[in-house]
């Protein structure tokens, strides 16, 4: 099974208009794409299901995050099962900004992943570093410490329902992009990871993809890489710039 190019847009909590955000949905639906790419994109909460009414049938449509119970009394919550019933194929789990400003643990981000997967949905799974533990030469042991919960609670069938987006958090938002061979290194590292903890074949079939300032300029050098899989694009993901992004293998 080969690894057919994943392209996010984690558009985050943007656009502040219903009308900027038909704006962004007609830029998509009228652009040239690479059929072969999985683009999946992730509007706020709120718009998750105009979005899927109005974008191209092409393109699937993610949320930012959910809940990792089906119904009861969690205010403010969304259960994967409403997100399957409103025909949301997939959600974002793990996000730095969740980690860090919602104080997510990976040990809930591997409940929530659990839930997901066994409502149906597929996940965008995020791990990654922050600046000073990548000083610290502590990259490789932060992102295992992260997926580790998650390998605990998946069977190897499960695997097939995940795309892991490696995120290094100094480079999300920041304008500071990994180099194509820190991102090449983190990737490898990764896979190698799946491997000895997961299976061989998981390792090989598993989407990893890179996310943190991704843009039309560096998308190409980055997309060459043998263990880059993709991009999840956050700020680039509202401007036209992402339709190139898209394109980075053409
Ligand atoms: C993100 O939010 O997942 C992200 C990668 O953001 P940006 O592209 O803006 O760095």
């Amino acid at each position: 099974m080969g690894r057919n190019f994943f392209v996010g847009g984690n558009f985050k909590l943007n656009p502040t208009t219903r009308a900027a955000k038909q704006a962004l949905v007609k830029t998509l639906n009228e652009a040239t794409v690479d059929p072969s790419v999985e683009v999946v994109i992730a509007p706020p909460a709120l718009y998750v299901i105009p979005l899927r009414a109005s974008l191209r049938a092409d393109f699937k449509v993610a949320a930012q995050n959910c809940y990792e119970k089906s119904s009861g009394a969690f205010t403010g919550e969304i259960s994967p099962e409403q997100l399957v019933d409103a025909e949301i194929s997939h959600v974002i789990l793990g996000h730095s900004e969740r980690r860090t400003l919602f104080h997510e643990t990976s040990e809930q981000v591997a409940a929530k992943t659990r839930a997901a997967i066994s409502a149906g949905l597929s996940v965008i799974l995020c791990v990654g570093e922050t600046d000073k533990e990548r000083e610290a030469g502590q990259t490789k042991q932060v992102v295992e410490s992260q997926l580790q919960p998650v390998i605990q609670v998946l069977n190897e069938a499960d695997w097939s329902k995940v795309v892991i987006a490696y995120e290094p958090v100094w480079a999300i938002g920041t304008g500071k992009v990994a180099t194509s061979a820190q991102a090449q290194e983190a990737h490898a590292d990764i896979r190698a990871f799946l491997s000895s903890q997961v299976s061989p074949s998981v390792a090989e079939n598993t989407r990893i993809i890179y996310g943190g300032s991704v843009n039309a300029g560096n998308c190409k050098e980055l997309a060459a890489q043998k263990d880059v899989d993709g991009f999840l694009v956050g700020g680039a993901s509202l401007k036209p710039e992402f339709i190139d992004i898209i394109n980075a293998k053409k």
